[in-house]
């Protein structure tokens, strides 16, 4: 019978990666949530809350319930896009600007719940492959399946950086590692759900170790 896979670890570990390809074995739903948390950035960041001249996070607050998310799939992507208001945004919200700000975002008490609300819903019907920062600790506590991934700072700014270059966007090496550790920073030492590995969770270095093996590892525990 069908399970929920929580998928945490630091910023650029290959958690997605994974996380779909376990999804698309399975037959099961993908759901990446830090979309989630990047949208409600670019809709920060677009209305001057974030990134100006003056920050007005509070402002951000007050207008949460504006902010209509969904995923839909792109049957021609093989994958779900991130809609905010009814328009498309998987574009805008992965780049490294959206990253700058984004764990700021992610630190305010309403922004997380309610997302996390959204996320228990999207959840709700065994079948999911959720990635994030604290799906296996507050999300789904209870999931059948927890992986938290790990690799070294620069094993991971090296993994950004292409994807980064491969979109088209001008970036350095340098800052791409500086933007990973300090979200990584960011997201360990915050007040409300802070980065944790949950105690039942498998624990993946992905530094060197190859992907396929931790996929084949996985998708045979979820079979059982
Ligand atoms: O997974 P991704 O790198 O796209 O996540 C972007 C940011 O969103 C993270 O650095 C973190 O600040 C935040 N996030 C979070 N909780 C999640 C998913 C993402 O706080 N479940």
């Amino acid at each position: 019978s069908k399970i929920t896979i929580a998928i945490d670890g630091f910023s650029s570990t290959g958690k997605s990666t994974l996380a779909k390809q376990l999804a698309k074995a399975l037959g099961y739903v993908y759901v990446d949530t830090g979309a989630m948390y990047r949208a409600v950035t670019l809709f920060a960041m677009r209305n001057g809350f974030i990134g100006g001249e003056s920050e007005k996070l509070e402002d951000l607050v007050q207008l949460l319930p504006k902010i209509k998310l969904r995923f839909e799939p792109n049957e021609a992507l093989g994958f779900s896009e991130m809609y905010l208001n009814g328009e498309n945004i998987e574009k805008q919200i992965r780049t490294l600007e959206v990253s700058n700000y984004v764990s700021r975002v992610a630190e305010i008490e309403q922004v997380r719940y309610k997302l996390v609300e959204m996320q228990k819903e999207m959840g709700k019907e065994k079948g999911v492959v959720m990635d994030g920062r604290d799906i296996g600790t507050v999300v789904f506590p209870d999931a059948e399946l927890k992986v938290f991934m790990t690799a070294s700072p620069q094993a991971r700014a090296t993994r950004r950086y292409k994807e980064l270059l491969d979109r088209g966007e001008k970036v350095s090496y340098e800052e791409v590692l500086e933007n990973v550790q300090k979200r990584d920073y960011i997201d360990s030492n915050r007040e409300f759900s802070p980065l944790r590995k949950a105690d039942d969770a498998i624990e993946f270095d992905n530094s060197d170790m190859g992907l396929k093996e931790q996929f084949e590892r996985l998708l045979s525990i979820a079979r059982r």
